[in-house]
Parts: C-alpha cells; sequence; structure tokens
C-alpha cells in the first residue's frame, strides 16, 4: 500500500483527458509529474522500497517505462534493460508478440542483456489489460530468468490486467488505481 499522502499528490498531478487517443478512452496523463521534482523524487522512493533487495536487474518497458524505471534500477544499484517495441533494436534480440484490440504487436529486448537464473522486476507506467506486460513477462523468461516483480504507476483496475500476470507468480505493485 502506498502512502495515501502521495496517493493524494499524485491524483492532484495526473490530469485525465476525455476520448484520447479514441472516442470513449481516459487518457491519464503522467507529463505533470515531471515539472515537480519532489513529487517525482518521493515516486522513485516508494518503487525502490517496493524492489529492495528482491531483484538483480529491472527491465522497462517502452517508452514510458523508461521514465521511472532507469531511476529505480540506479537507486538500487542493478542493471537497466530496455524493452522496445518491433523494427528499433538492433540484432541479436529476442522477440515476443502479443494481441491488439485490432492486429498485433511486437517487443523485443537485446540478446544476452539479462542472464539465466536474475530475478527481474519488469516496469510500466501503467497497467491496463496486461497485453503489453504479459509479453514483456514471456521475453524474460524466454531468456531463463524469473520475474519477481511488476511494478506500475498507474494500474486501470476494471481492465484486471493482473488477471494476465497471475500465472508468473510475482508480486504485483501500483502505486495509484483507477
Ligand atoms: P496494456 O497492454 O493494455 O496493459 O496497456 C499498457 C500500455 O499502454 C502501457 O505501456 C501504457 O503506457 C499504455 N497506456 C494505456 N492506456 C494509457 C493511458 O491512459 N495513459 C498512458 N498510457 C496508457
Amino acid at each position: 500500500m502506498s502512502e495515501p499522502q502521495l496517493v493524494k499528490r499524485l491524483e492532484e498531478a495526473i490530469e485525465s483527458i476525455p476520448d484520447f487517443p479514441k472516442d470513449g478512452i481516459l487518457f491519464r496523463d503522467i507529463t505533470p509529474i515531471f515539472l515537480n521534482p519532489d513529487l517525482y523524487e518521493d515516486i522513485i522512493g516508494e518503487f525502490v522500497n517496493f524492489s529492495r533487495g528482491k531483484i538483480d536487474a529491472v527491465c522497462g518497458i517502452e517508452s514510458r517505462g523508461y521514465l521511472f524505471g532507469i531511476a529505480i534500477a540506479v537507486a538500487l544499484k542493478v542493471p537497466f534493460v530496455l524493452i522496445r517495441k518491433a523494427g528499433k533494436l538492433p540484432p541479436p534480440f529476442v522477440a515476443e508478440s502479443y494481441d491488439l484490440e485490432y492486429g498485433s504487436a511486437e517487443i523485443e529486448m537485446r540478446t544476452g542483456q539479462i542472464k539465466a537464473g536474475q530475478r527481474i522486476l519488469i516496469h510500466d507506467d501503467l497497467l491496463a489489460t496486461g497485453g503489453t506486460t504479459e509479453a514483456a513477462a514471456k521475453l524474460v523468461e524466454k531468456q531463463g530468468a524469473t520475474v519477481s516483480q511488476f511494478s506500475f504507476l498507474i494500474g486501470l483496475k476494471d481492465l484486471q490486467g493482473e488477471n494476465r500476470l497471475k500465472d508468473f507468480n510475482a508480486e504485483i505493485f501500483s502505486i495509484i488505481e483507477y
């Protein structure tokens, strides 16, 4: 559970924009957080407390998963590994595809950047349906590492993304839930 005061400050900072990027979607915009270094620092502190002593590397999902993920990894003095959308990383890389509402997408990670047996934190800014995060977790397991934790700034409860992550038997943490 996050400190109530931090959740309140986050609620005030995050802007909710109806019908973006398409009708019916309520978009949660986290960009105002980065105007406030004290708030950013406290968020990192919360993530770091969740993961301290429990992980050997952080895998962040492009692109907003990088915004907090790198700071978490630096604070814990563990490697940070980028999970990128298809077509952006040079070979060799491992890939995993996942379904979108229409069609499918693919994410990739450079081969050898995580090691077999490592305990991995998968981090992203927001958990919606869980499709992206589930694919990231498969990418980690494909390389013989273990997904120990998932962390998100925001969890969208109604979309039940946590259900898709259950099979990994990892801890799941969102600082704020809607
Ligand atoms: P999922 O695969 O459905 O869980 O979607 C999660 C991904 O979509 C994350 O990488 C988010 O950055 C992005 N995303 C979905 N909805 C929002 C939103 O309302 N605000 C910001 N990012 C979002």
